[in-house]
């Protein structure tokens, strides 16, 4: 369902954010529609295969789309912060940025060997931040098949790198 005109509706496009020349997806109108919400969080689960112990959230914006399928698939929520912010001990993956790099960080503890794992981000766009977050959660012995997004930007590649790298990836509106 990658062209979800109800979903698509309700995200604007903010012109030259953070930066010029960006075209920034804003799902905060998706998140303040209480029957937007309520649609893409289940048409996310929609799209779920099979039995999930775990969703992983990337920051910030994963944790809200995230924490909402894992209360509908009776599963747990695992964090994916920005390196620095968890209390416990961590493991870290780094990514490239345009300029520089990045580091997103788990508990070590977070999720037992085998663990079935669910990816979700609102957005996809390269796909540095998502592919990361796999090398991530397969360091830390989860099995992570399939990811979900609010939003793929399929010019920028991200959704097809990840199923390179072995990922079932769904977005609602592409
Ligand atoms: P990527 O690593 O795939 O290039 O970028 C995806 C990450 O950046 C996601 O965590 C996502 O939240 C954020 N991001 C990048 N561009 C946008 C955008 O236009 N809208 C939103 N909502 N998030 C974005």
């Amino acid at each position: 369902m990658a062209n979800d005109d109800e979903i698509r509706r309700r995200i604007r496009t903010i012109p030259d954010f953070p930066k010029p020349g960006i075209q920034f997806r804003d799902i905060t109108t998706l998140l303040l529609d209480a029957e937007g919400l309520k649609l893409a969080v289940e048409r996310m689960a929609e799209t779920v295969e099979g039995p999930v112990d775990l969703v992983a959230g990337i920051e910030a914006r994963g944790f809200l789309f995230g924490a909402a399928l894992a209360v509908r698939l009776g599963a747990g929520m695992l964090l994916i912060r920005k390196d620095g912010k968890l209390p416990g001990a961590t493991i870290a993956e780094d990514y490239a940025l345009e300029y520089g790099t990045d580091r997103i960080a788990i508990h070590a503890d977070a999720c037992a060997p085998g663990a079935r794992v669910l990816l979700v981000d609102d957005l996809i766009a390269t796909g540095g931040t998502a592919r990361a977050a796999v090398r991530l959660l397969r360091k830390a012995g989860a099995e992570v098949t399939q990811a979900s997004f609010v939003v793929d930007l399929p010019e920028l590649g991200g959704a097809n790198a990840l199923r390179g790298d072995g990922i079932a990836v769904h977005a609602l509106v592409a």
